[in-house]
C-alpha cells in the first residue's frame, strides 16, 4: 500500500503515521504535507522518506530543506499541493487537512483515479455532490476517518438504513446556562472532555456545528436525507454512532475515543489488523446516558440543520463563515455565539443556488468572503 498523508503533521496526520508505524509494516509512504511546523514535518521526512513533501512557502521550504537528510522533492503552493495529492504514485491519499484548504487536494486526488480516507469533513460539507458523484464516476474508494462516520460505515455494510443516530458528546459547555457560554473564551473552548485534536475542531466541538458538518457530511458518504439522520448527546463517547434499521434493530459501534482506530480502519477495510491499542473494559466505562441537543444554546446545530435540509450552495457558504469565525474566536476577535451571529446573519441574506460544477462552490465563497469584509469584525 502506498500512502499519501496530507497534513501529516496534524492531529490526524500524526496519528495516520503511528497506524502506520505500529500497524502496516508494508505501507510505504510516499507524500507528506505541512503547513508552518517545519520541525515535525522534517523528522517525518527523515523517517519514512517520501518521494515528495509540501509546504507554505518558499521560507518554510529553505528551513526544511536544512533539516532533511534524505532526498524529498520539497514543493509550495496550491499547485503543490495538488501535487502531492495526485502526482506522487500513492494508491490511496489520507486527506487530514483542516477546512476549505482540502477540497482541491481531494478532487485532484480522486481525478487522478487514488482512493481517498477522508479526514477533511470541511470537503464533503462545501462540495459534497461533486466529491461523491466524482468518486462513483472515477470508481475509487471514499473511506470515512471521522469516528462517528467510521462507526455507521461498519454499522451499515451495505445496507438500507431506517434512521441514523450521529451520536455528539455535547463539548465542554453541555448543561452549561447560556450566560456562561456566552461568557467563554478560547481557553475555555479548547478543553474538550474526551478528545484531544487540532483547535478548529475543538471549537466546532464546543459550538456543536462539528456535529452540523458530521450531518452533512454523513448525507453525502451514506447517500441519506438529512431527516432521516438524527443526533444525539451521548457524553461518554463510547458509542461512536448508531444504524437503525426497519425492524428497528439498532446496531452501534463501540470503542474507546482513539482516533487510531478509525484511520486504521479507513486504510485496511474490510480487512481487521490486529494491534495493542488499549481496549475498551465494559466493566469499568461507566454508564452510557443519552440526552438530546440542546439547540437554543448551541445554535450552530440548528443552522447546519437548516443548511442540509435547503442545499445547493448554503453549506458551502456556512462553511466559509464558520471557519473564518472560529479563527476570530480563536484570536479573541469575537464572542462564543459571535460565531452563529455571523453565519445567521448570512442566511439571512444569501439566495442558494445549485451546485452543478466547482464554480458554483468558487461563486458561493467568494460571496461569503465579501460578505465577511463588507461586515468586518465587531
Ligand atoms: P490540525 O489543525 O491538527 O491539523 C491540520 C493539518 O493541516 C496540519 O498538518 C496543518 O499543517 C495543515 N494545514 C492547516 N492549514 C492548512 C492550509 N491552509 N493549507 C494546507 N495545509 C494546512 O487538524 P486535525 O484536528 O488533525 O483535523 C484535520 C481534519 O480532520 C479536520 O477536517 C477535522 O475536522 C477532521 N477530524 C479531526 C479529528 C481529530 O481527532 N483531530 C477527528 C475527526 C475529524
Ligand atoms: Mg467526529
Amino acid at each position: 500500500m502506498k500512502i499519501a498523508v496530507l497534513g501529516s503533521t496534524g492531529s490526524i496526520g500524526v496519528q495516520t503515521l503511528d497506524v502506520v508505524r505500529e500497524c502496516l509494516p508494508h505501507a510505504r509512504i510516499t507524500a507528506l504535507s505541512g503547513f508552518s511546523n517545519i520541525e515535525t514535518l522534517a523528522r517525518q521526512v527523515n523517517e519514512f522518506k517520501p518521494l515528495a513533501c509540501w509546504v507554505r512557502d518558499e521560507q518554510a521550504a529553505k528551513d526544511l530543506a536544512g533539516k532533511i537528510n534524505v532526498r524529498c522533492e520539497i514543493l509550495i503552493g496550491e499547485a503543490g499541493l495538488i501535487s502531492c495529492a495526485s502526482e506522487t504514485n500513492a494508491d490511496i491519499v489520507v486527506n487530514a487537512l483542516v477546512g476549505r484548504a482540502g477540497l482541491k487536494p481531494t478532487l485532484a486526488a480522486i481525478n487522478a483515479g487514488k482512493h481517498i480516507a477522508l479526514s477533511n469533513k470541511e470537503t464533503l460539507v462545501t462540495a459534497g455532490e461533486l466529491v461523491t458523484n466524482l468518486a462513483r464516476e472515477k470508481n475509487v474508494r471514499l473511506t470515512p476517518i471521522d469516528s462517528e462516520h467510521s462507526a455507521i460505515w461498519q454499522c451499515l455494510d451495505n445496507n438500507t438504513p431506517e434512521k441514523i443516530i450521529l451520536t455528539a458528546s455535547g463539548g465542554p459547555f453541555r448543561g452549561l446556562p447560556r450566560e456562561k457560554i456566552a461568557a467563554a473564551t478560547a481557553k475555555d473552548a479548547l478543553k474538550h472532555p474526551n478528545w484531544s485534536m487540532g483547535d478548529k475542531i475543538t471549537i466546532d466541538s464546543a459550538t456543536l456545528m462539528n456535529k452540523g458538518l458530521e450531518l452533512i457530511e454523513a448525507m453525502w458518504l451514506f447517500d441519506q436525507p438529512q431527516e432521516k439522520i438524527d443526533v444525539v448527546v451521548h457524553p461518554q463517547s463510547i458509542i461512536h454512532s448508531m444504524v437503525q434499521y426497519e425492524d428497528g434493530s439498532i446496531l452501534a459501534q463501540m470503542g474507546l475515543a482513539d482516533m487510531r482506530l478509525p484511520i486504521l480502519y479507513a486504510l485496511s477495510s474490510p480487512e481487521r489488523v490486529k494491534n495493542n491499542f488499549a481496549r475498551l473494559d465494559l466493566l469499568t466505562c461507566g454508564d452510557l446516558t443519552f440526552e438530546p441537543p440542546n439547540t437554543d444554546n448551541f445554535p450552530c446545530l440548528a443552522l447546519a440543520r437548516h443548511a442540509a435540509q435547503q442545499g445547493g450552495t448554503l453549506p458551502a457558504v456556512m462553511n466559509y463563515i464558520n471557519e473564518w469565525a472560529v479563527y476570530e474566536f480563536l484570536s479573541g476577535r469575537i464572542s462564543f455565539y459571535g460565531i452563529s451571529d455571523i453565519i445567521e446573519q448570512a442566511f439571512g441574506i444569501y439566495t442558494i443556488k445549485e451546485v452543478k460544477t466547482l464554480d458554483d462552490v468558487n461563486e458561493a465563497e467568494s460571496w461569503a468572503g465579501e460578505f465577511i469584509r463588507e461586515r468586518g469584525t465587531p
